[in-house]
């Protein structure tokens, strides 16, 4: 695959985008692990709260169970009897026997009675090995607070039967003395049996902060914190724990609020982590700590965060699908507008160079129109010149062709009057017959002059143009028979119509029939042919001769005015001149080829006419001219 530039660059930034999204959600779930997993501990502290209250209340409910029953058992008067006389082995036996079924009764561990120096006098594990009979306890604070007189209570370890047990003790009032001291002791072990059920640890201690009670045996008489000097020497005084057992159980509390804290126990090198929610027994100094093991919180918050990871994950993707399409949109909108931006300007480009090009032009039909307008100039002044040339030459060729004959009348009227001196009549006539032939040919100057004044108003009609070719050849028959040429016309069947003037046309023919003749002057059998072409919308009539045809540089200038190749007598050069005017006139053209053969070939191309149903007679149509 063909990865370019910009793919690349979009793949970078994607993978960068990735790799960025990938450490914001792990730093905002790194922030929000410790939040989250305070959120769940306290859960499930508050979780433990019941069980914990359960256990406080169970504490409780025994307490106030076996408080009276020392002072109740004290009452008995069968025991001030026996601290009057105690050596009396019948009483003895009698009140260890009472005191058996009493602490059976009431479910506790053993049931005693110490005289004034702590000395057990009775009791109810009499028959035990482990009996309290003959012991005294005089160090135990629970029978000094009785021989105070007051109610006494304690924890300890028993010295006899290594049980822990709760002490309460009364004393024995005798006439407001206090003769000796009830004690009722029971044991913890039901209570931690019952804890062991949940799955949270269950720690009770005692004012030291001396775990006394625990559903993890491990953990009885442990200090959870340092204890004093004095608190050591009165554990040790009062035989309540052996120090031997009191070992410091390293702990670390951290508050998660006002009513839960983690607690992290390091015990035998093994750490554990415990949400901690602990209440007290006021009355026994004691407090009681739940301690639920925090796995299933952890737990709970590394799924919340997975899922927080997910959900973040998944909205920063989108947040960067988006931001990515935002991106390559605006990448796109550039582009356009970067090329909008050069179509723009080449456009711009383009049109100042149209505005150059269009500047230039201007300018140059400007120049043109000035250029026009100077030569027109200079073709008005050409026609002026040609028209005072034309007038110079014209004036020449008229002085010429009149000053000859004129010269010669002049002569011959001066010989004729001579002659008439003489009266040589006859001769003076012959003169007066040449000046008469001498005007006539004047006068044919003349007409010409006059024709080539011609009136284009005069009307273009339909004739036909046999009659007019026919007419010509009648007129010029004389000179034709002159020269001996002869003409070759090549008759079509049926006439031919065209539009023109029968004398107009009959005037050109007779042009092109006498310049064939002049150009054949040095030929001895001098022949003239006449073709007759019709086509659909036009007819042709070509006049071909047999002399020497027209030089090339000639073709260009034989139709104009007084082009003339001929003599002064001869030619004036108005012949074709007018002839072609003649057949502009008449919608056609006369052009000049030279033949292949030999020769000059005048061609009369002639517009078309309908044949009128009722022809008007030639003499008609000359009377219209
Ligand atoms: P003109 O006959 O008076 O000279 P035209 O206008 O009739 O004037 O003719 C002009 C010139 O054209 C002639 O002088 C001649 O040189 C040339 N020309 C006309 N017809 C022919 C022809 N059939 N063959 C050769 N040259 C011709």
């Amino acid at each position: 695959m063909v990865v370019n530039a910009l793919q690349r660059k979009r793949l970078t930034s994607t993978l960068l985008y990735l790799g960025l999204i990938v450490l914001f959600v792990l730093a905002l779930v790194l922030a929000a692990l410790p939040r989250l997993e305070r959120v769940f501990l306290v859960q499930s502290g508050e979780r433990s709260e019941a069980t914990l209250r359960l256990a406080v209340e169970g504490l409780e409910g025994a307490l106030r169970r076996y408080e009276p029953l020392p002072a109740l058992v004290a009452e008995r008067p069968v025991l001030r009897r026996l601290l009057d006389d105690p050596d009396n082995g019948v009483l003895i036996t009698e009140i260890n026997r009472q005191l058996r079924q009493t602490a059976a009764d009431v479910g506790a561990s053993d049931v005693y009675l110490m005289d004034a120096t702590g000395l057990t006098l009775a009791a109810s594990n009499y028959y035990k090995d482990s009996s309290f009979i003959g012991r005294s306890f005089y160090y135990r604070p629970y029978f000094t607070e009785a021989l105070a007189g007051d109610l006494g209570r304690y924890f300890a370890l028993g010295i006899m039967s290594g049980e822990r047990g709760y002490f309460f003790a009364a004393p024995v009032w005798q006439e407001n003395r206090v003769r000796g001291v009830v004690a009722v002791k029971f044991t913890v072990d039901t209570f931690e049996e019952t804890w062991r059920a949940g799955d949270s640890e269950i720690v009770v201690a005692d004012g030291n902060d001396v775990v006394f009670m625990s559903n993890r045996p491990e953990w009885h008489f442990r200090a959870l914190s340092p204890l004093s000097q004095d608190a050591l020497t009165r554990i040790e005084t009062n035989r309540q724990y052996p120090l031997g057992f009191v070992i410091a159980l390293e702990n670390r509390r951290t508050p998660l609020d006002d009513r839960f804290d983690l607690i992290e126990i390091t015990d035998r090198g093994v750490t554990t982590r415990f949400v901690s929610r602990t209440m007290p027994i006021t009355d026994a100094g004691w407090s009681v700590t739940i301690l639920s093991p925090t796995t299933r919180a952890e737990n709970q918050a590394l799924v919340a965060l997975a899922l927080l990871a997910l959900v973040l994950f998944s909205v920063a993707m989108i947040v960067a699908i988006a931001l990515q399409r935002r991106v390559r949109l605006a990448e796109r909108f550039e582009a356009q507008r970067a090329t909008q931006e050069l179509l723009e300007k080449r456009v711009a480009e383009r049109t100042a160079d149209l505005n150059t090009v269009n500047l230039k032009l201007v300018e140059e039909i400007e120049d043109r129109k000035a250029t026009e307008k100077r030569l027109r100039k200079t073709q008005a002044d050409l026609v002026q010149a040609g028209k005072l040339a034309a007038l110079g030459q014209m004036s020449t060729a008229l002085s010429h062709e009149f000053n000859q004959p004129l010269a010669a009348v002049k002569a011959y009227a001066d010989n004729a009057t001579r002659f008439l001196d003489r009266d040589r009549t006859d001769e003076a006539r012959e003169n007066v017959a040449r000046i008469s032939n001498l005007a006539d040919r004047m006068a044919s100057i003349s007409q010409r002059l006059r024709n080539f004044a011609r009136r284009p108003q005069q009307k273009v009609r339909p004739i036909p143009i046999l009659a007019a070719i026919d007419d010509a050849i009648d007129l010029m028959d004389t000179r034709l028979k002159a020269s001996g040429a002869s003409v070759a016309l090549a008759r079509p069947d049926g006439d031919i119509w065209v539009l023109g003037g029968h004398v107009r046309l009959q005037q050109v023919l007779v042009n092109l029939l006498s310049n064939a003749l002049d150009a054949m002057e040095d030929n001895p059998a001098p022949m003239i042919e006449i073709g007759i072409a019709a086509e659909e919308g036009g007819c042709r009539v070509e006049v071909r001769d047999h002399g020497g045809g027209l030089p090339e540089d000639q073709k260009a200038q034989i139709f104009d005015p007084f082009f003339t190749t001929k003599s002064p007598g001869k030619g004036l050069g108005l012949g074709l001149s007018i002839s072609y005017n003649i057949i502009k006139d008449f919608g056609g053209n006369l052009s000049v080829r030279n033949h292949a053969d030999a020769g000059a070939v005048f061609i009369i191309d002639l517009k078309r006419a309908a044949s009128p149903s009722h022809a008007a007679p030639v003499t008609e149509s000359l009377a219209g001219e």
